[in-house]
């Protein structure tokens, strides 16, 4: 993480990090009103960012919120903000806010979405968990259906989300499984879950109700050049109980084995050997691609 203060890309241009200030009339605030992407850098080079920029797109499209710049310019700001901060590896924040409006809901009277990129750092989970694994629990709090909020929607809101993290907290595990409305496995509090049993890997269905994450597609394609059979599925929390082996996926948290899921040992309790391989191939694969920060490398 960059340790001077940092260089904020607010709207149209960077600024520094103390006059990076938002209105308190800005809807993002007053409603979650907004969308937002987690992008990594690894070794001066942004990790799937067109993948990200699409999302984005497509999260503001859903929610008919305008992005007042091109996906070619939001390229561009969001390297120039990766490279003002002078971060070889890091965190991206990319928030589209509905911007400023009056105290109603309506979007339509916010005139101009607001821009914020933010090039620092982030640490999901202990370091040492990457290690011994995390613990699960069942959330009791539910994925919001499909007809309320689509998933895919990475948006501002993120209290449904949150309330499933306290539940963790306070269970004294790190992360916790999310099911859907009908009680299937959709995805953990901020990643999505992947199973492995027999040598097969299983993860649920993006109509399961999880995030179409970007990690899981990585992962996915890496899992697949390592010669193994990766299926989509409608996951029930037996399938989780009885699998050998368990991690998490995703951009903050990278990707990350579990160990217990309600209090149950996964497989024999230790992060699995098929895990290690996938995380090792991963590294490579996130360390050797992705668009150039600096044109000269060193
Ligand atoms: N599910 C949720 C709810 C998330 O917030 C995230 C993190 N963005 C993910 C899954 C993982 O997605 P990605 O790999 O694209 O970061």
């Amino acid at each position: 993480m960059a340790s001077s203060p940092l260089l904020i890309y607010l709207d149209d241009k960077l600024v520094p990090e103390s006059e990076a200030k938002v209105s308190v009339f800005d809807h993002g605030l007053l409603y979650g009103d907004g969308c937002f992407e987690g992008i990594r850098i690894y070794n001066g080079r942004v990790f799937r960012l067109t993948e990200h920029l699409v999302r984005l797109y497509e999260s503001a499209r859903s929610i008919c919120l305008t992005i007042p710049i091109s996906i070619e310019e939001m390229e561009k700001a969001t390297v120039e903000t990766v490279a003002a901060n002078n971060l070889r590896d890091g965190y991206i924040r990319l928030v589209i806010t509905r911007g400023v409006g009056s105290l109603g809901l309506n979007p339509y009277q916010c005139p101009k979405a607001g821009i914020i990129i933010i090039a620092s750092g982030i640490t999901l989970y202990p370091k040492e968990k990457y290690e011994t694994g995390l613990n699960l629990i069942t959330c009791a709090t539910r994925r919001p259906p499909p007809a309320a909020l689509s998933p895919q929607v990475k948006s501002l809101n993120y209290l449904n989300n949150i309330m499933a993290k306290i539940e963790c907290i306070q269970a004294g595990c790190e992360e916790g499984i999310m099911l859907n409305e009908q009680g299937y496995v959709a995805e953990c509090t901020g990643d999505n879950i992947f199973v492995i049993k027999g040598g097969q890997v299983y993860t649920p269905t993006i109509a399961s109700g999880a995030l179409n994450g970007i990690t899981r597609q990585a992962v996915m394609d890496v899992m697949r050049e390592m010669g193994l059979q990766v299926h989509e599925v409608t996951m029930t929390r037996h399938e989780v109980y009885t699998a050998d082996e368990c991690f998490l996926t995703g951009t903050a948290a990278e990707v990350i084995p579990a160990v217990q899921y309600d209090r149950r040992p996964i497989g024999d309790g230790k992060p699995g050997k098929l895990t290690a391989q996938i995380i090792t191939k991963f590294k490579e694969l996130a360390n050797s691609s992705g668009t150039e920060v600096y044109s000269t490398r060193d």
